[in-house]
């Protein structure tokens, strides 16, 4: 047992009990007949009677050592369950905003984990009994909002142009932002969910107009531009901004402290 330094609190020393080196704090008392010792929030206290040495301290604690580490895995449980941890991710683009991502780790919480959105954040719940990292939770919830955010703008437009697609796939590879198939399926990149929602329109207008007319020509960007006006608009965000789309969500998850959206790997086509 060592003192490690003294002050009006008492004065920290170290103990080796059960394997494991234990901080305490000791106590001087004018009044206590008796060593002894508690555990709690503040950690390992002992109260030393005036007339008692340090090796009576010692051998208290040796005596008592099962039960003071016991205790103190207790109190180490409570303040898991009292203080669920929470930290500030990055930052990613949700619909053409910048918007802050927390991620909070909640013992108490079981199942799987969960993702909510409010005005200024998108939080990751984490569960304890869960091994989806909360990158992938995020990516999970991104691509939910993607698919209900295209399929809503999908049924504006091909009602306009009474054509149906094949399947609608959501995607994730980094080259493409759409793509309308021979067998007239539509797939979007989920990332355009980031993307303000005028760029999603456009996108969705250009695959969907491509159920009528399957080439570039002047007729079907004369139906793009007459379906989603923002056509221009949304061809040059896309051009200046779609590298921004192509985060690193483990990245962004990993970090502590906000910074902006690093991007990875190189985009993509401007039309
Ligand atoms: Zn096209």
């Amino acid at each position: 047992m060592r003192k490690t330094h003294g002050s009006k609190a008492g004065t920290l020393a170290r103990i080796s009990l059960g394997g494991s080196e234990i901080e305490f704090r000791l106590l001087p008392s004018r009044t206590a007949r008796k060593l002894r010792v508690r555990v709690g929030m503040a950690g390992v206290e002992v109260v030393h009677p005036h007339d008692r040495c340090m090796d009576d301290v010692s051998d208290f604690l040796h005596t008592n050592g099962a039960w003071i580490v016991d205790q103190l895995q207790r109190v180490e449980r409570m303040r898991g369950i009292r203080r669920p941890k929470q930290h500030t991710a990055g930052r990613i683009l949700f619909r053409g905003e910048s918007i802050g991502v927390q991620i909070h780790e909640d013992p108490e919480r079981s199942g799987a984990n969960r993702v909510v959105h409010d005005s200024d954040r998108i939080a990751i719940l984490r569960s304890s009994t869960s091994v989806t990292p909360p990158a992938k939770s995020l990516e999970n919830w991104l691509r939910k909002q993607a698919r209900s955010a295209i399929e809503l703008q999908l049924g504006v437009v091909t009602a306009k142009l009474k054509r149906q697609p094949g399947k609608v796939l959501i995607m994730g590879q980094r080259t493409k932002w759409g793509n309308c198939s021979a067998l007239q399926n539509l797939s979007f990149n989920w990332r355009l969910i980031m993307a303000p929602e005028a760029v999603l329109r456009y996108l969705v207008t250009h695959e969907a107009v491509h159920l009528a007319v399957p080439d570039h020509s002047q007729k079907f960007w004369l139906t793009v531009r007459s379906l989603c006006p923002e056509t221009e608009r949304a061809k040059q965000w896309l051009c200046a901004n779609g590298h921004r789309l192509l985060v690193d969500l483990s990245e962004i998850c990993g970090q502590l402290t906000p910074t902006s959206g690093s991007a990875i790997g190189g985009m993509a086509r401007c039309e």
